[in-house]
């Protein structure tokens, strides 16, 4: 199942996207709750009843052009989880930019770096990032794929990790790099509003299969900047749940950004940091295309 929260007029509400188009839950004349994280905290019994009731609905897709897509969660309850350096070739270029202070001279970790965005840096597909928060101008842009957490739990093994998978999407995790070096850590840089632009839609894993498999790329202006197969993560999505969930609770609705892949702007020489006007596309086959501008 594809969800997606939709603004046509009144609000953010949830949403299914199917071959024909948006159709809204509350137009399958259910009482199904109105907000993905709900949908999300209703488990696979809820999902099957959605798809039931879309299955014998007569309710119309929305037209094109008559709603706005958001962030499928647009205000998670909590930060949003994010891992660091966790492809090989992003953590050298990242230790070699000379703008990772906390790696002590390591460029791929022994360990998981975990850290998180605050929830008001979301945003949705189509939106502008504001890079005048980043007054450095040194904005960066991280395409990656997000874990989002179905049933929750603590002390969740390897073996149960993809359990507790409600399923994927797109993220872009923007980050202002002269920050992330000063302030030696990650959170600063990485959570003014509008640096997390996320979307156009979750999709369960039931409809993804083989996570692994999936292919990231993100464009800026048309060229290719990242291109890499989620295989090549470092830690794998069942250890980086394993990692967090080992001391904290994840909840229903928790969202992991995994980690970027080589090609982010400081891995040139010099810099190609993002700029007003830029168009950036993160693109997971499945997942759909999220695409922002700099503003
Ligand atoms: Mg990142």
């Amino acid at each position: 199942m594809r969800l997606l929260t939709i603004d046509s007029g009144d609000g953010p509400r949830a949403g299914v996207m199917t071959d024909e188009g948006v159709i809204l839950l509350r137009a399958l004349g259910k009482e199904f709750p109105d907000t993905v994280i709900e949908i999300i905290e209703g488990g696979a019994k809820l999902k099957s009843e959605i798809a039931k009731a879309l299955a014998s609905s007569e309710a119309k897709p929305l037209a094109e052009g008559e709603y706005t897509v958001l962030a499928p969660i647009p205000r998670p309850r909590k930060n949003i989880f994010c891992v660091g350096k966790n492809y090989i070739e992003h953590a050298k270029e990242f230790q070699n930019s000379g703008f990772d202070q906390t790696s002590g001279g390591q460029d791929v970790p022994e360990l998981p770096i975990v850290f998180t965005k605050a929830p008001t840096s979301v945003t949705g597909p189509g939106t502008v990032v504001d890079s005048r928060l980043d007054p450095t101008g040194t904005l960066d842009y991280e395409g990656e794929l997000g874990v989002v957490i179905g049933r929750g739990g603590r002390g969740i093994s390897r073996a149960d990790a993809y359990d507790h998978v409600y399923g994927y999407v797109v993220i872009n995790d923007i980050t202002a790099r002269e920050t992330q070096n000063a302030h030696k850590q990650w959170f600063l840089g990485k959570s003014p509003d509008t640096f997390c632009p996320m979307g156009p839609m979750l999709v369960t894993a039931d409809e993804i299969g083989d996570v692994t498999a999936l292919n990231l790329i993100t464009r800026v202006n048309g060229e290719v900047r990242q291109d890499a197969v989620v295989k090549d993560l470092i830690f794998d999505i069942p250890t980086i749940i394993e990692t967090i969930s080992r001391s904290i609770t994840l909840e229903p609705g928790d969202i992991i950004a995994t980690g970027t892949p080589v090609g982010v702007a400081i891995g040139f020489t010099p810099p190609r940091y993002l700029c007003p006007g830029d168009r950036v596309e993160v693109e997971i086959g499945p997942l759909g295309k999220l695409v922002n501008t700099i503003g």
